[in-house]
């Protein structure tokens, strides 16, 4: 039980990001009050929706609003349709999320990837590489590395050569603090990291491994390992079963991030979570789905609301540490593909216990099992 109201944007974006965002915030209401907890929630218009408004994909109330929020729950932006007259920096992939992301310094990003025995037929593995269940939380440093070391440039060096510049560089202040964050995750997981690098071409590999391992020291419960990149993304396919928690600086997350999104069958079942200052025992952060608008499916009740949903449990556990109260969600989540219900992306014909639903009962079933 917590006495403290948290204050939570609710920014729903886009197409289908309305009606996921709808669906979470059920399932919010449902934990309140299971577990005698406070949300004020505000919802905001970003993204198409924001210039619609107020003229701009990040209206100044709504970055206001994020300003005073213990953390954004956030839905998608950009329907590649809309005006292609917009400057790119004026649309919203750039004008709202980047503009967020910078705004709130969010330097880590955790994605976590599971696979509910009841979709391994999503999934591209064969059943004996599932295992008992694929279950992998990417850790991801999300502000260094190559996609913003200095110098970055393209210059001529002779006629017709051109050379192109990417600089890879870490700090041992930021490796430490992604460590820190994938050591205390794997503490609430199974308590095993798994650190990847390059440490047998890289300056920076052989500087991250050094960082990591004395973070490690912190964490006596929790085991490391570390691994090449190449290696990571072959165990990946090969036995996936093998990660708790794999670590990993920012390019490397980026790809093994996708991959081993691509092993639990659909867009509609993966949250995110990006963090950014911790303040005593409160983390800001920014919960959405990883996947988009689904412009293609958007306003048909057909959305999978899984991904929006478990983006407030990553928010419950991460930014607030009420562990019981994320676990619910999770377990809901559980409970209602063990039932049966399935949104059209994760529905099998094959599976005949398998009852498809659209996005408000999917909801309504998760906010019933909380
Ligand atoms: P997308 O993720 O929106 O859709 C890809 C495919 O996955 C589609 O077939 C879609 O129907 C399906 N899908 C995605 N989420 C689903 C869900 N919850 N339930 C069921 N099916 C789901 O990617 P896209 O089509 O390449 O992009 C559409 C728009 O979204 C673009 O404007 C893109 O820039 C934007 N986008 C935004 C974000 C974000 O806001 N973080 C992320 C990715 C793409």
């Amino acid at each position: 039980m917590s006495s403290k109201t948290f204050k939570l944007a609710a920014l729903a974006g886009d197409g289908i990001g309305p009606e996921v965002m709808r669906e979470a915030i059920k399932v919010l209401r449902a934990v309140e009050k299971r577990f005698s907890l406070q949300f004020d929630i505000t919802e905001a218009p970003v993204g198409w929706a924001g210039i619609d408004a107020a003229g701009k994909a990040l209206p100044d109330t709504t970055l206001e609003l994020c300003r005073k929020s213990d953390s954004i729950l956030f839905g998608s932006v950009g329907l590649p349709d809309r005006d292609p007259t917009i400057p790119k920096e004026e649309r919203p992939e750039r004008a709202a999320l980047l503009r967020l992301r910078k705004e709130f310094s969010l330097f880590a990003n955790l994605r976590p990837v599971k696979l509910y025995k009841q979709l391994a037929h999503a999934c591209p593995l064969s059943l004996e590489r599932q295992g008992n269940g694929i279950d992998v939380l990417v850790v991801r440093e999300l502000t260094g590395g190559m996609y913003f070391g200095q110098p970055k440039k393209t210059e001529q060096v002779s006629p017709g050569v051109m050379r192109a510049i990417d600089t890879m560089v870490y700090t041992t202040p930021e490796i430490e603090r992604i460590a820190h964050v994938a050591f205390k995750a794997a503490q609430l997981r199974r308590k095993k990291v798994t650190s990847i690098d390059k440490a047998n071409v890289l300056e920076n590999g052989v500087l991250w491994r050094d960082v990591v391992t004395t973070v490690s020291k912190h964490y006596p419960d929790v085991a490391l390992e570390h691994m090449f990149v190449d290696n990571g993304a072959m165990q990946l396919m090969l036995k996936p079963t093998q990660f708790d928690v794999m670590l990993c600086e920012n390019m490397f997350g980026d790809i093994l991030s996708d991959e081993a999104a691509a092993l639990a069958g659909s867009l509609g079942m993966l949250p995110s979570a990006s963090l950014g200052a911790t303040n005593g025992n409160q983390t800001f952060g920014f919960y959405e789905p990883a996947g988009g608008t689904a412009p293609d499916i958007a306003g048909k009740n057909l959305a999978n609301p899984i991904a929006q949903i478990l983006s407030v449990a990553l928010m419950l556990r991460y930014s607030f540490g009420l562990n019981d109260a994320a676990n619910a969600i999770d377990d809901a989540v559980t409970k209602a593909i063990a039932s049966g219900l399935r949104t059209g992306d994760i529905y099998s014909a094959a599976d005949a216990t398998a009852k498809k639903v659209g996005t408000r009962e999917m909801g309504d079933a998760i906010a019933a099992g909380v």
